[in-house]
């Protein structure tokens, strides 16, 4: 008989357990990257919505998104380059994902986050042109504006062009049907031995300044119950700095404050009718109008809320997509935090006059006045987590062991899909490359929120009224 030695009689190693909380667009892919590289592990993806539901308060369940690597920033060009390689090929997205081109139409005069829209355009086409030898590049044009109106069959001849010079065209970008792929992507993850559940979670089981689970309430007014994990990964996009706040009412360094700020866009559906077999048929590209703040719906009273309009093809609806321009937030009066309304469906379906009027200003910028009345269906306010610098949090939470953060999409996190959880996995490994851990630490630097066109202080409420004043 053999003595085994103390390295054979030695108990593996246990693999930390993982709850993911939150099965959008950043714990989809969590869990799927996560359970790649750790097939042996548990881990469990909680959402208070079933992947299959018909319906979700998600940002990232939507009927489209735009997919893109056209960024000012190098490294979301660069990620954003990785993801399309994923949307083109993997067998879990290319299904879903739709090469059309997107146009953007910049005025050259309007401000983009401190840098003007020649900037926009002269660096995203150089971030392409350096990626990959210059072959991102080779879906780019940059149209005059009579070659912009004439692109397409003429599909954006009637848009606005005040203040624009050039358009930029890139035919390599596009966009998804974004619940088929997220739903693929929680399937791939279940699949391969994720657990999903459905529950609502209240609030984090902290002990001794640790994570140690969550607090579950199954049902409406059910009783609660502890689930407990080594590792709790929040996806939870807008829903997070409250979730935090519920979760130690008294431990302001657990909190969010300025860093993740609940805001809302309105998006509806345009359905095209006879003509859309015709319109469809030809592939018509995304079309993004930067349209200016002064020409929109009471556009004065919302000066800081500026956002880029836009419409997407949305065939398997026959119809357009389209968002608006007004970015608002719903504040607390009791303790100054934004949150989706309190409501199991965030309220997503009620959308005050006002701002459906302003999903239809996307319809005029886009397509031009004489489609500026078509009529507009599935009115619905989308609710996201947004940072002051428009970066995602993918970061330890610095005051809580146990405890790690993974979302803040800021309005364009929907297109890393297919990526974003491998860098969720390293962070979690503690082998995030230094410059992305820097730009994604719960405990950066913030820039100034005061002049951030994107966190804006339109509140709902106002909105609720007829008219701002
Ligand atoms: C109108 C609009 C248009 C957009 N268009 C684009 C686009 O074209 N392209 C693009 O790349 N990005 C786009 N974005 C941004 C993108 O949708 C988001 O950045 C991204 O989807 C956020 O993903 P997430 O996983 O962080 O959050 P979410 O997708 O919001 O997921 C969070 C999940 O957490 C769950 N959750 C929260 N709290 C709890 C709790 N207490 N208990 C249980 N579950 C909980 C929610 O149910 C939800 O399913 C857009 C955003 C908006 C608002």
């Amino acid at each position: 008989m053999s003595i085994p030695s103390s390295s054979e009689s030695a108990l593996p190693e246990q693999e930390p357990s993982y709850l993911i909380i939150g099965a959008g667009a950043f714990g989809a892919s969590t869990a799927l990257h996560l359970i790649r590289t750790h097939p042996n592990t548990s881990i469990t993806l909680v959402d208070r919505d079933a992947h299959t539901a018909p319906f979700r308060v998600a940002a990232s369940w939507d009927w489209n998104k735009v997919i893109r690597a056209d960024y000012s920033d190098p490294e979301y060009s660069k990620l954003g380059v990785e993801a399309q390689t994923l949307w083109r090929n993997d067998p879990i997205f290319r299904e879903w994902y739709h090469e059309s081109g997107v146009v953007w139409i910049k005025s050259s005069a309007a401000a983009d986050g401190g840098t003007d829209m020649e900037g926009f355009v002269d660096k995203a086409v150089r971030n392409l042109r350096q990626l990959s030898d210059g072959k991102e590049a080779e879906g780019i044009e940059l149209l005059s504006v009579e070659d912009a109106k004439a692109a397409y069959g003429g599909f954006l001849r009637g848009a606005d062009y005040t203040g624009v010079t050039k358009a930029l065209v890139n035919k390599k970008s596009g966009w998804a049907e974004a619940k088929e792929a997220l739903h693929a992507t929680i399937q791939a993850a279940i699949d391969l031995g994720v657990e999903y559940r459905v529950a609502e979670v209240k609030r984090l089981g902290i002990d001794g300044g640790a994570c140690q689970g969550v607090v579950i309430a199954t049902a409406e007014g059910g009783a609660e119950t502890t689930l407990k994990a080594d590792r709790v990964v929040l996806c939870t996009g807008a829903y997070t700095p409250k979730l935090l706040i519920d979760s130690a009412p008294r431990w302001e360094e657990l909190h969010a404050k300025g860093r993740i700020v609940a805001m809302a866009v309105t998006e509806a559906v345009v359905p095209l009718g006879e003509e859309g077999p015709n319109v469809l048929g030809r592939r018509p590209p995304v079309a993004i109008n930067d349209n200016p703040t002064e020409r929109g719906t009471l556009a004065i009273s919302i000066s800081l809320a500026c956002f880029e309009v836009g419409c997407l093809p949305l065939p398997g609806m026959n119809a357009f997509k389209c968002w608006g321009q007004i970015i608002f937030r719903n504040t607390a009066t009791d303790n100054a935090l934004s949150t989706p309304p309190q409501r199991p469906d965030y309220a997503q379906w009620d959308v005050p006059q006002v701002l459906r009027d302003d999903v239809g200003w996307a319809l005029r910028s886009v397509f031009g006045e004489s489609e500026a009345t078509r009529p507009m269906e599935h009115y619905r306010i989308c609710w996201d987590a947004v940072t002051p610098s428009e970066d995602f949090i993918i970061s330890p939470h610095s005051a809580c062991p146990g405890l790690y953060i993974a979302t803040c999409g800021s309005f364009h996190g929907f297109k890393f899909l297919p990526v974003i959880g491998k860098y969720v996995v390293q962070m979690l490994e503690g082998q995030l490359d230094s410059a992305l851990g820097d730009k994604w630490a719960w405990g950066r630097e913030l820039p100034t929120v005061v002049s951030h066109k994107k966190l804006s202080n339109v509140e709902l409420r106002d909105l609720n009224k007829e008219k701002l004043c």
